[in-house]
């Protein structure tokens, strides 16, 4: 499990990338990812990207 950016909604404000405990969240061209293999979803803790994220949906579980 892991989390997902919807590029068609993400700014690239680039918030969540320095929030995540594993480094999972960087700049891929111009449009930021989350690299699903490494995203542990915060171990069960309220998603850090998500809380970080000033737009609604933009972060969501896959
Ligand atoms: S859920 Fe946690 S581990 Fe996964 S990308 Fe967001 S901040 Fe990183
Ligand atoms: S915090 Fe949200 S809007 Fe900003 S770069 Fe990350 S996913 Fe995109």
């Amino acid at each position: 499990m892991a989390m997902q950016i919807d590029a068609s909604t993400c700014t690239a404000c680039g918030a969540c990338e320095f929030e995540c405990p594993t480094a999972s969240i960087s700049m891929k061209g111009d449009i930021y990812i989350i690299k699903a293999s490494s995203c542990t979803e915060c171990d069960g803790d309220p998603a850090k990207c998500v809380a970080v994220c000033p737009v609604d949906d933009c972060i969501t579980q896959v």
